[in-house]
């Protein structure tokens, strides 16, 4: 399974266009050393580092800007509101939303997943629907569909994937009934690197009548998403996976679409009228914004969205490709080393196995080498199950690795092969 991968591997150029040892001084942390090592940061899918600029924008709101937002008629509140509603903006042109209307605050992928799950399900998922997800999901856009599911005795099924960690996308044709309300998938698997086609999905879909949530948690940060494009009618993402803040996320959602669901939770933001026997809801998106949110993180994820357009996407996908063609083929090299996920069209994240080795024992070798790693299921436990194997070892790459960090991963996998010789 994997030589014809091997095969099919070109030696390609360094891109000259990109100076990543320039693009590396943005980043502090990159600059530490772990017991006494260089770091090389390979657990990118998990969480991004953030550039000075994100680092410095959140210590400028809080030095001079801090204030809650929406309420206030006093300056710094209408300050804060704007600077807050600016990012709203910029996420909007970001992914060429139609309206800023259609870009919800939340505080990460799996929240937007669960507040789409809750409020799509209350008012269009009765007994006997079905919903349809994919073998290769994240425990976030799984479990909240089976709580759905399990609450209103509504039907769970899935896209199974092939030896490669490729959708078996006949099979589509073939799960949708007339029952089918909803596909929910992944734009790229943060466990297999797998890039789905999307925009086929989900004009499947479509032609079907069926709705499309699209969970861009790990296709956001590598290359342009364009939600009108791929005519998505959600779309969620997660802002630390590319470059912001914790606790900051995005649920978009065509604006006729959001029109009908119902708020999810209820609060101070979210209202037009309260008395005491009833409420009137806000127009959108803060129908959907109930509670004081991330102010900071989101202005900070304004901030990490200008960065990201600064480097420039194609910049960033054609880069991080060479960093995967060329990571492929130094682990191909090492006899031993089993690649899961060989799809066609892969982001860059490689999980791998070792013959005869538990990928705890290869992420704690690696992390004594200054290696950061990450080992175990990554959230996709039916992953795991589908290729029969407990946990796999994954590098995720970012524009800021290079290719001597590839040459570092290479090294420490060889010296986990030593230690258990
Ligand atoms: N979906 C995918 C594909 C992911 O990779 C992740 C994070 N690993 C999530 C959803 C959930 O993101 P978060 O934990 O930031 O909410």
């Amino acid at each position: 399974m994997i030589n014809n991968l091997k095969e099919s591997l070109v030696e390609e150029k360094v891109n000259t266009f990109f100076n990543v040892e320039a693009v590396r001084k943005d980043f502090p942390i990159l600059e530490r050393t772990i017991y006494g090592k260089p770091l090389v940061y390979l657990d990118n899918a998990a969480t991004t580092h953030k550039p000075k600029v994100v680092i410095e924008r959140l210590k400028e709101y809080y030095e001079s800007e801090n204030s809650n937002i929406h309420r206030g008629v006093h300056y710094l509140s209408q300050l804060a509101t704007n600077k807050f509603e600016e990012t709203r903006e910029k996420v909007r042109k970001f992914i060429n939303a139609s309206s800023v209307k259609e870009i919800i605050f939340t505080k990460g992928a799996t929240d937007s997943i669960n507040l789409f799950a809750s409020s799509f399900g209350r008012k269009f998922i009765s007994e006997g629907d079905e919903i349809i997800i994919t073998q290769m999901e994240h425990h976030a856009n799984i479990v909240p569909w089976q709580m759905l599911c399990e609450a209103n005795k509504a039907v769970l099924k899935y896209i199974p994937i092939d030896d490669n960690g490729e959708l078996i996308l006949s099979d589509l044709e073939k799960l949708i009934t007339p029952k089918t309300k909803l596909i929910s998938f992944l734009h790229v698997s943060n466990s297999l690197g797998t890039i789905n086609p999307a925009k086929e999905i989900i004009s499947i879909a479509h032609k079907h009548g069926i709705k499309v949530l699209l969970d861009g948690a790990q296709s956001i940060q590598h290359s342009k998403v364009d939600v009108r494009d791929l005519d998505a009618d959600f779309f969620v993402f997660s802002g630390h996976k590319i470059y912001g803040p914790t606790g900051t996320g995005v649920l978009y959602g065509k604006e006729s679409l959001l029109n009908e669901l119902p708020p999810y939770q209820g609060g101070g933001d979210m209202i037009r009228v309260v008395t005491m026997e009833k409420t009137s809801y806000n127009e959108l998106p803060y129908k959907f914004e109930a509670g004081t949110p991330n102010i900071a993180g989101i202005i900070g994820l304004g901030t990490a969205i200008d960065y990201v357009n600064t480097i420039g996407l194609e910049n960033i996908s054609n880069y991080e490709h060479e960093l995967l063609v060329y990571a492929e083929k130094k682990l191909l090299e090492i006899e031993g080393v089993k690649i899961i996920g060989t799809a066609k069209n892969k982001a860059a994240v490689i999980s791998f196995v070792l013959e005869g080795i538990h990928p705890h024992d290869v992420g704690t070798i690696l992390d004594s080498e200054g290696v950061a790693i990450r080992a175990g299921h990554h959230c996709t436990q039916p992953i795991m199950q589908r290729f029969g194997i407990p946990a796999t070892a994954r590098a995720s790459f970012s524009f800021y690795n290079t290719m001597e960090e590839v040459d570092q991963l290479a090294l420490a996998i060889k010296k986990v092969f030593e230690v258990f010789k």
